[in-house]
């Protein structure tokens, strides 16, 4: 009973979430996610690398936790800081070429990592995965 409780909670896991980091030749941070069987990778730049992951959620629209505002954004307001995520959904289409890749200008808050705006620069159809 206990066993099928725990495997029932790693099974909704693995469904949704990140199920990777790497980090890119020129210093990007590529992030892998499932959700609902869909694969997704997201390429983060230009944010610093603690928040990186966050925003990488906060894209796709995963992180559903309200992360505390650091007190100093409370009475200050967020500190902007411009970034670049590209974010690839992939086997979209079922014929060539099958993957999506869209690429935001992310505005980020470099106190608290707040995505504070996002906006879409260009999107194309990629030869990613393979058909079949
Ligand atoms: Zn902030
Ligand atoms: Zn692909």
């Amino acid at each position: 009973m206990l066993r099928r409780i725990i495997c029932g909670i790693l099974s909704a896991i693995l469904v949704t979430g990140l199920i990777g980091l790497s980090v890119s030749a020129n210093g990007e941070s590529v992030y892998e996610f499932v959700i609902d069987d869909t694969h997704h990778t997201v390429t983060i730049d230009g944010i610093s690398e603690e928040f990186r992951e966050y925003v990488a959620a906060q894209l796709i629209g995963i992180d559903d936790e309200a992360q505390p505002y650091s007190l100093k954004c409370m009475v200050f307001g967020h500190l902007e800081n411009i970034g670049t995520a590209s974010h690839t959904m992939h086997k979209v289409y079922s014929y060539a070429p099958r993957c999506v890749v869209y690429v935001y200008e992310v505005t980020t808050c470099t106190r608290c990592g707040e995505l504070l705006d996002e906006v879409l620069v260009s999107q194309k159809r990629i030869n990613c995965c393979p058909v079949g």
